[in-house]
């Protein structure tokens, strides 16, 4: 990875701004100096000091996933109330960033590991600010949503493709969910580790082709990351290859139960879902076909078998035949699946399906299922940066050059602004 400083994108710091949707139409407090304006029909909230910090006393967070819950937020920066009581905070993007690996990842995970995160993430929202100001985001379904509807298949029955743009937002740049990247303010702090971590690589990106890279990460890969066509449009990003998350000795990085490890990485309400490079979950009959019906509109009847129709190359399975008693359906891409089969969300869509009996046995051929078994592998996308496995790799004292290396292929490293 080749180290050069040059700055055809942005050569100063970007103001991010950052919509929290969890606490829409909410009260705020102040903490310190503001000053009041109106602007653009909105109310702006300008501090007039640096420590200067508001207070959404109920924020939800975690929307539609396993831990979803409400909690009070602190920020830094301004913020924008929109008559609709949308609220935004607009934030220099290194405060911005110090908050997301605080929020993202513990103060206590390693050193090198918070390096490379910093510059994940200030990749991603770099790529993503990019195209907005080119006009480049892709020209809107509904909620981002893109979906490709079709027939022409093996089974015959309906396909219904779908994946999502994370840029998908028209009012900010990101949410503070974690549809774009998780945000909490300065709610937890923001330590002295983290703060060294941004500062120490304050302007640097990935970059390949003369772009910043569109640098995407999930909690863990499972053992061999996803290719960007698996979760996203069917492009090929030369810098987002499968790569297989082992060391020289065939070690998989993120198969790490190192308690000490892990709890130095992950925040506590992580801890509470254990098992994520492997795991496994038992969906009654009535719970799926219910879960699948209310999310497809599709009326399976009873679910008798769940297909993989086609995988990415960690595995995660892109199409699924999802086989009723009086419909069939193929979903997809990986996200889809892993709303469609659970009322939250699957951990990942790479996953067996076992047809069980109701003494919980694998059911006879034939014999509708009374429920089924997924054993299943990783957590998230499994595109980019695996978090566990680049976290085990800084533990054992790799450098963040050499984590970026692995799992962007040919990126380069450049700084922005300095
Ligand atoms: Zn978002
Ligand atoms: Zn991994």
């Amino acid at each position: 990875m080749a180290t050069s400083v040059l700055s055809p994108y942005t050569s100063r710091e970007p103001v991010i701004h950052a919509g929290i949707l969890g606490a829409t139409g909410s009260g705020y407090l102040l903490d310190g100096p503001f000053e009041r304006v109106e602007a653009d029909g909105c109310l702006l909230l300008r501090p007039l000091s640096p420590e200067a910090s508001f207070l959404l006393p109920e924020v939800r967070i975690g929307i539609g996933f396993h831990w979803e819950r409400v909690e009070p937020q602190r920020f830094h920066g301004a913020l924008r109330v929109h008559p609709d009581g949308l609220m935004v905070n607009e934030v220099a993007l290194e405060e911005y960033l110090r908050s997301v690996i605080s929020s993202e990842m513990k103060a206590t995970a390693p050193p090198e590991f918070l390096k490379a995160h910093a510059i994940v993430s200030r990749s991603w929202l770099i790529a993503m600010l990019e195209r907005g100001r080119n006009g480049m985001d892709a020209a809107g379904e509904s909620h981002g949503a893109h979906t490709h509807i079709s027939f022409d298949n093996a089974p015959g029955c309906r396909e219904i493709i779908r994946w999502y743009d994370r840029e998908a937002h028209t009012r900010f740049d990101v949410c503070t969910d974690d549809h774009c990247q998780r945000y909490q303010g300065i709610s937890r702090g923001i330590s002295a580790e983290v703060d060294r971590a941004v500062s120490e690589t304050r302007g640097m990106v990935l970059a390949y082709g003369g772009e910043v890279c569109d640098a995407r990460f999930s909690k863990c890969c499972g053992g061999m990351t996803e290719e960007y066509s698996s979760a996203w449009e069917d492009r090929d990003m030369p810098y987002l290859r499968s790569v297989a998350d082992t060391d020289a000795d065939g070690g998989c990085h993120c198969a790490t139960e190192d308690p000490v490890l892990l709890g130095s990485v992950l925040n506590g309400y992580d801890l509470d879902n254990p098992g994520f490079h492997h795991w496994e979950e038992v969906i009654t009959q009535a719970e799926l076909s219910r879960t699948a019906m209310e999310k497809t509109g599709t009326d399976f009847g009873s679910i008798v078998g769940l297909q993989p129709l086609s995988r990415g190359k960690s595995g995660r399975i892109t199409r699924l035949l999802i086989r009723g008693t009086k419909e069939s359906l193929i979903v997809g891409k990986e996200l889809e699946i892993r709303r469609e089969l659970s009322p939250s969300h699957l951990k990942s869509s790479d996953f067996e399906a076992t047809p069980l009996d109701k003494d919980g046995l694998p059911a006879a051929p034939g014999e509708i299922p009374a429920a089924f078994r997924l054993s299943g592998r990783g957590w998230g996308h499994g595109v980019g940066m695996c978090q566990i496995g680049a976290a085990a790799m800084a533990s054992r004292g790799a450098s963040y050059q050499s984590i970026l290396n692995h799992y962007f292929t040919d990126a380069e490293l450049i700084t922005l602004y300095r």
